[in-house]
């Protein structure tokens, strides 16, 4: 199908300042003293993060930003990174090809479920669960292992609008304990659905998820999405509106693993969510929230998060399938 660009569009913007900081002090507020939920522990060093921290920030695609609790206190990003590089890779390969190589249907599976590879012929998943992250980072351009790790180290802290830094102990940590990862690059490969060796897709998407951001950070990568793909504050152009079209479509299908469908039945928004509590959802063209609670549900993720988004989602307005009927009918 041919992709026409048209002046009109489906977005509308957030409530004024003063209403989104007044909502945000309130859900955290409200969630602080939430308790249910775990904090990951099959990465050793991740079991070490204090269930308390709590922190929110909304950013705006004007630029805005309103934080509540731990907002600026920096944790590995882990499973987040994975929208944004398959927002990287698609940029660099064309949007078109990175589906056909990855996949783009939910699994209905866990995060790191093995059977996401076996489930069809071809050995497709989608690029929010580990087997399809792998693959994509499989996919980054560069002639060595050292290029590659360039671009995602650079692509990354695009979206970030700063540099960031890895965290090197989570990184040795899940390196030693990475057995059913390692497990998924080998299948794949047997599918021929790795475009690296597994050794080297591995490493690099061990250190992607080592990369620290802040729930700020956070916030400011997906309104980079929200906004046409061009950072809020840099105003840097980092990938092409299509290609934000084409990511928050695969967030919304697996962005929470199994319970995608779930989340999207009640909030109604692209979401993500991360083994180290960190959480993202993306109001299209109005901006993005982020939150970071280490303790999360069964399917691993965000207890606090997915309150916080329900709250600030019903209360600013953002899910994407309200309507109120005309005033012409
Ligand atoms: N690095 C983690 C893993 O591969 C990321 C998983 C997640 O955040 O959901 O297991």
């Amino acid at each position: 199908m041919i992709s026409v660009p048209s002046p009109w569009i489906s977005t509308g913007h957030l409530p004024t300042p003063e209403v989104v900081g007044h909502l945000v002090e309130e859900a955290h507020a409200h969630f602080a003293s939430v308790e249910e939920g775990n904090v990951a522990t099959y990465i050793p060093a991740l079991a070490a993060a204090s269930p308390r921290s709590f922190g929110i920030c909304v950013a705006a695609t004007s630029g805005a930003s309103f934080n509540a609790g731990d907002w600026a206190v920096p944790f590995s990003i882990q499973s987040l990174s994975k929208p944004f590089l398959f927002a990287l890779v698609c940029e660099a390969i064309g949007e078109q090809l990175a589906r056909d190589a990855l996949g783009v249907n939910s699994t209905g599976l866990p995060f790191n479920s093995v059977l996401a590879v076996e489930r069809t012929v071809e050995g497709l998943s989608n690029p929010m669960v580990n087997a399809g992250a792998i693959a994509t980072t499989s996919l980054v351009p560069g002639d060595d292992a050292a290029a590659q790790w360039r671009f995602i180290e650079d692509g990354l802290s695009r979206f970030a609008g700063r540099r960031l830094t890895l965290d090197a102990e989570v990184y040795q940590s899940e390196r030693a304990t990475n057995c059913s990862n390692k497990g998924i690059a080998s299948l794949l490969s047997a599918h021929q659905q790795l475009w690296s060796d597994p050794a080297t897709a591995i490493d690099l998407y061990t250190r992607q998820c080592s990369l620290l951001v802040t729930a700020q950070d956070l916030a400011l990568m997906a309104c980079t999405l929200a906004n046409g793909g061009r950072q809020p504050l840099s105003g840097e152009q980092v990938i092409a509106p299509l290609i934000c079209r084409r990511v928050l479509a695969v967030m919304v299908t697996a962005g929470l693993y199994e319970t995608s469908g779930d989340w999207l039945y009640q909030i109604g928004l692209p979401g993500k969510s991360g083994v180290s509590g960190g959480m993202i959802t993306v109001a299209p063209g109005k901006g993005a929230l982020a939150t970071w609670s280490p303790p999360l549900d069964e399917a691993g993720n965000s207890v606090r998060g997915q309150l916080t988004a329900h709250f600030l989602s019903e209360r600013l307005g953002l899910n994407l399938f309200d309507s109120l009927p005309s005033s012409a009918s």
